[in-house]
């Protein structure tokens, strides 16, 4: 079985790549540009045209979600970002909650143009002090996972992924896959809370589509493709989760059953791939 990487990044100037594709784990991997972001620590972000030299140096190989700066973006930046190729955004530290009205005109253009969004939820790595000037939030506080429930309210039709599951507040991210048709999650960063999952992934959810909550949830590395280390690390974490679905859930649950696995390591994603993938002005390069 072939995986999809929901959320991941690039680093600057990536190596390995041409091997990571040959190694044949991956069908696809979602790129969550932070090229506005700065860095973390040593760690430089691929710039957002190195970014898409990559995305078009490997047909299909991957997808490219922007960054967007919801605080000083008006909606033609949505616009903008779909016609040079992304096809999903990626907000991070925004200034104020992400249900606050003063983001909706952006969702609003996402909705319209069948972009997904892929907003954090939870921790979050520490980055800059305050220095004078506020151009970005601190902490996870406007990051919850309670706030997407007003946006999957306000635009039932906006592809919502929630980062990581929220952790440490897994109760809000429950509560979202839940009753929200239009929000899913990926399991990136959760590893501390795997015990819980087998509980939840059985869950059956109240959105009106007769899932469980093993049908609303992604694989994801959240790696920084493009150094040596990640590229492996990544490669075992899908060895991990493999195992784990087929030793704990395979044995015990219903959410191990072959067909249910795939879901989770494919089959979720491709769904929803099929979904932003064909609207109106598809991305025909991407195909
Ligand atoms: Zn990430």
């Amino acid at each position: 079985m072939k995986i999809i990487d929901a959320h991941a990044h690039l680093c600057h100037e990536p190596e390995g790549i041409d091997a990571l594709v040959e190694s044949g784990v991956f069908e696809q991997i979602w790129l969550m540009d932070l090229s506005g972001v700065g860095s973390l620590g040593s760690l430089r972000f691929a710039e957002q045209k190195e970014l898409l030299r990559t995305v078009r140096n490997y047909p299909g190989f991957f997808l490219a979600f922007g960054y967007i700066d919801l605080d000083h973006a008006r909606p033609d930046e949505v616009s903008r970002l779909r016609d040079l190729g992304f096809c999903g955004l990626k907000p991070y530290k925004q200034l104020r909650p992400y249900s606050h009205e003063i983001y909706f005109p952006l969702y609003a253009r996402a909705q319209e143009l069948g972009m997904p969004i892929l907003f954090h939820t939870g921790l979050i790595a520490q980055g800059t002090p305050y220095d004078g000037r506020v151009t970005h939030a601190f902490g996870p506080e406007n990051m919850r996972p309670v706030h997407l429930a007003g946006v999957a309210e306000a635009f039932p039709e906006l592809i919502i992924l929630a980062g990581h599951q929220g952790y440490p507040y897994l109760e809000e991210m429950e509560h979202n896959l839940y009753y929200y048709k239009n929000i899913c999650g990926d399991i990136s960063g959760y590893l501390r809370s795997v015990p819980r999952l087998n509980e939840i992934l059985d869950r059956r959810a109240h959105d009106g589509t007769d899932r469980f909550f093993n049908e609303k949830l992604l694989f994801a590395t959240d790696e920084f493709y493009g150094n040596e280390a990640s590229n492996a690390r990544a490669l075992r974490l899908a060895k991990f989760w493999e195992s784990y679905f087929e030793f704990i859930g395979g044995l015990y649950y219903r959410w191990g059953l072959p067909e249910e696995q795939e879901k989770f390591f494919h089959g979720n994603a491709e769904r929803l791939r099929a979904r932003f993938l064909s609207q109106k002005k598809s991305l025909r390069e991407f195909h």
